[in-house]
C-alpha cells in the first residue's frame, strides 16, 4: 500500500455525534460557572496548573476516568467522550496538572495490564481525583532509546529490589506514584527483559529534585532509587513485557488534544485584545488565523480518529505519532507567527494577559516538541509504521 493510501485509510473523517455535542456544551457550561474568565490564570495545555480540588470537581461529574469500568469508579465511556472533556478544558486553559497523567494514561496501562487487586487498588482513586502519577520511562542516557534504560530492578524474596535514576519526571514532587520502566533481566534482545513496576514516591530510597524549567519553576524532576524494596504485588502486567506495555501507553500520550492545543489560549487572546482595540486588525492576522484554523481543523480530525480507532480497541499507535508529530509542530509554528505580527517584547509583568501568556509560551514551547518523543524520532515510527 502507498504511504499515501496508508494514512487515508487511517484518517477517515470523523464527526462528533448528538450525544458527545451536548456533552461538550455541558461542559462549556460547567466551565464559564466554576471557572469564570478573568478568575484564573489560564494554563498552557498540559502545562496547567495542579488543582486537586478542581480535579475532585471534575470527578464528581463523572469527567476523570471516563472510559475506565464502571466497577472501578469509571464512567464506562468511550474514549472519544473523555476527548471531548478534555478538548474543552484545554480551550479554556483549566487547572487540570493533578489528575493529567493519571487520567491519560496511568489509568488506562492499569486497566489493561493490571491486576484486579491492583484495579481495585488504584483505579477509584485515580476516578476520584485523589491518586496522581507519574510516568518513569526516561533516563540521562535514555530518552529517544528508551530501549536502554538502566535502572535495574533485581528479585529479592517478596519482590524487587530497584536500583536507578530517573529523569525530566513530571510532577514527581507532588504526585504519589511512578509507573517505572525498568530491566529486570539481561537479553540479547533489548526489548525483552524490561518490565514495569508501580513505585511509592514518597517511600524509602526515593529521592525526587527538581529541575529548573528555562522560566525558573520546576515540574519535571530527577527520581533517584536507591534500594527501592517493591513489593510482588506492585509489577505491572508479565515481567519482561515492559517494552510492549511502554508501547502501549503511547498511543494514549500522544494522539490528544493536548499535542495542538498548548497555544490555543495565547491565540485567541491576542484576537481578544486585538478586537478590543477597536481599530481594524493588523495586516496579516486574517492569513495567520486562517491557516491556523485550517491546519487545526485537519488535526482535530485525526487526533478525534486516533481517539475511535482506540474505542474499536485498534492500535494507533502510529496515527498518535503523526499526530503528535504535526501537532506540536502546529503549535510552534502558531506562536512563531504571533510572536512575529504582534512585534513586541513581551513583559511577565504587562498588564495585557496576552503579553504575559506570551512570555510562558515562548519559554515552555521547545519543549512540545521533545517532550513525548521528539519531532525525527517520531517521524521514523510513522514511517515505519506505514511502510510495514
Ligand atoms: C517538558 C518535558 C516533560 C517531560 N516529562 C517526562 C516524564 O514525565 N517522564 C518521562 O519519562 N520523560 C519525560 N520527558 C522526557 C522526554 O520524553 C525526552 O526528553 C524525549 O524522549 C527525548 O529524549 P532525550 O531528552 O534523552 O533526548 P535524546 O534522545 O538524547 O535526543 C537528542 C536529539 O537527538 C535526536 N535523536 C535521537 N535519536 C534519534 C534517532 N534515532 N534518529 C534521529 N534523531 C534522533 C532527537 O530527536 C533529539 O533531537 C519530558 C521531557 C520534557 C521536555
Amino acid at each position: 500500500m502507498s504511504v499515501q493510501r496508508a494514512i487515508w485509510s487511517r484518517f477517515e473523517p470523523v464527526d462528533l455525534n448528538e450525544h458527545e455535542l451536548a456533552l461538550q456544551q455541558h461542559v462549556r457550561e460547567f466551565l464559564r460557572e466554576e471557572l469564570p474568565r478573568g478568575t484564573y490564570v489560564p494554563g498552557l495545555g498540559m502545562n496547567a496548573a495542579p488543582d486537586p480540588e478542581f480535579s475532585k470537581k471534575l470527578a464528581t461529574r463523572g469527567w476523570l476516568g471516563m472510559a475506565l469500568p464502571r466497577r472501578y469508579g469509571g464512567g464506562d465511556r468511550s474514549v472519544v467522550e473523555r476527548f471531548v472533556v478534555t478538548e474543552e478544558l484545554l480551550r479554556w486553559g483549566a487547572p487540570t496538572g493533578h489528575h493529567w497523567i493519571a487520567d491519560r494514561q496511568s489509568g488506562p496501562v492499569i486497566n489493561r495490564f493490571g491486576t484486579e487487586e491492583q484495579k481495585t487498588r488504584f483505579l477509584p482513586g485515580i476516578c476520584r481525583g485523589e491518586l496522581a502519577f507519574s510516568i518513569g520511562m526516561s533516563e540521562p542516557d535514555a530518552g529517544s532509546d528508551l530501549a536502554s534504560v538502566k535502572t535495574r530492578a533485581e528479585r529479592v524474596d517478596g519482590g524487587w529490589l530497584v536500583n536507578g535514576t530517573k529523569v525530566w519526571t513530571t510532577g514527581a514532587h507532588r504526585n504519589d506514584w511512578l509507573i517505572t520502566l525498568c530491566r529486570t533481566t539481561e537479553e540479547a534482545d533489548r526489548h525483552r527483559g524490561l518490565s514495569q513496576l508501580i513505585i511509592d514516591l514518597r517511600g524509602d530510597g526515593v529521592q525526587v529534585k527538581g529541575i529548573p524549567f528555562l522560566d525558573g519553576t520546576s515540574d519535571f524532576n530527577e527520581v533517584a532509587l536507591r534500594d527501592v524494596f517493591v513489593p510482588d504485588d506492585l509489577l505491572l502486567g508479565e515481567p519482561g513485557s515492559g517494552w510492549a506495555q511502554s508501547g502501549s501507553e503511547l498511543a494514549y500520550e500522544r494522539g490528544g488534544p493536548e499535542r495542538w492545543l498548548s497555544t490555543y489560549i495565547v491565540a485567541e487572546q491576542f484576537l481578544r485584545e486585538l478586537q478590543a482595540e477597536g481599530r481594524p486588525l493588523p495586516a496579516g492576522v486574517a492569513q495567520l488565523f486562517g491557516e491556523a484554523v485550517a491546519r487545526w481543523w485537519c488535526l482535530r480530525g485525526m487526533s478525534l480518529g486516533v481517539a475511535r480507532r482506540l474505542d474499536a480497541g485498534e492500535n494507533a499507535a502510529v496515527d498518535a505519532a503523526l499526530v503528535k508529530e504535526m501537532g506540536t509542530r502546529f503549535e510552534q509554528d502558531v506562536l512563531a507567527a504571533i510572536e512575529r505580527l504582534a512585534d513586541l517584547e513581551p513583559s511577565p509583568q504587562s498588564a495585557s494577559l496576552f503579553e504575559r501568556l506570551l512570555v510562558t509560551s515562548v519559554l515552555a514551547a521547545p519543549s512540545y516538541t521533545l517532550r513525548g518523543g521528539t519531532t525525527e524520532v517520531l517521524r521514523s515510527v510513522v514511517m515505519k509504521g506505514l511502510t510495514a
